[in-house]
């Protein structure tokens, strides 16, 4: 579990600033949720802290250690994208232990931390299932344990949800705030739904046009919005 210290991450593609200088503290074992429209940078920002992305100014810390320009692999992060993507020819088993195969861990090392990771998520059942014999949430839940199989410090999740119908997209979001809690591990999570933020997030950070809007508590956001845009994105009266 780590502590994620951003001092004025930046980006830019040549000329055109996408995020603007931003600073912010995230606790070990904080939920932070990026709230914001399509296009303000939400996934730029989580895709520059998991190191798919250059960081164009400023410094990113995991507790002490200064990972600005680490290798993805070295950053003790894992991420979960909007589409989840798992390996249709491998077996639920298979997908999840597939992080742990690439870091060449031992076999038989390998099949007991995938007995704990689905375990975690209730998919011990499943284990010698392919992914085309699994429900929407079940695949879900796959792409979660994939993701916690290394035991990551900070785990990334980027509208993880959206491509769930209403139901399940509220019993799945009760799972992720359950399991964030058990664990104990530091989430940043993106959506662009301003509900969804308010029920799992510790602190929201919401952006507009790539810059910081307000960051606080769901209460303090919706309580005291800082600013038209924020009242009118949280429906909160100015
Ligand atoms: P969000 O996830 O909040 O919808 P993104 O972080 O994906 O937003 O994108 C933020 C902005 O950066 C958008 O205006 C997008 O068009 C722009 N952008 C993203 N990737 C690139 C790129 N490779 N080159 C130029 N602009 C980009
Ligand atoms: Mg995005």
């Amino acid at each position: 579990m780590s502590r994620v210290t951003l001092a004025g991450v930046g980006k830019s593609y040549g000329a055109l600033t996408v995020l603007k200088p931003l600073d912010l503290d995230i606790a070990d074992g904080e939920f932070v949720v990026l709230l914001g429209p399509s296009g303000c940078g939400k996934s730029t920002t989580m895709r520059m802290i998991a190191g798919l992305e250059e960081i164009t100014t400023g410094t990113l810390r995991f507790d002490d250690r200064d990972v600005t320009v680490l290798h993805p692999r070295d950053r003790n992060v894992a991420m979960v994208f909007q589409s989840y993507a798992l390996y249709p020819h491998m077996t639920v088993a298979e997908n999840i232990g597939y992080p742990l195969k690439i870091a060449k861990v031992a076999k038989e090392e390998r099949a007991k931390q995938v007995d704990a990771a689905a375990k975690k998520v209730d998919l011990t059942p499943y284990l010698a299932r392919y992914p085309r014999d699994l429900s929407g949430g079940q695949r879900q839940r796959v792409a979660l344990a994939r993701a916690l199989v290394r035991s990551p410090g900070v785990f990334l999740l980027d509208e993880p949800l959206s491509n769930l119908d209403a139901k399940l997209r509220v019993a799945m979001r009760a799972e992720i705030k359950h399991l964030q809690r058990t664990l104990g591990v530091t989430m940043i999570y993106v959506t662009h739904d301003q509900i969804e933020a308010m029920t799992l997030a510790d602190r929201v950070v919401l952006l507009n046009d790539g810059q910081i809007q307000q960051v606080g508590t769901p209460d303090e956001i919706y309580d005291d919005p800082q600013n038209i845009f924020v009242a009118g994105f949280i429906g909160s009266p100015p």
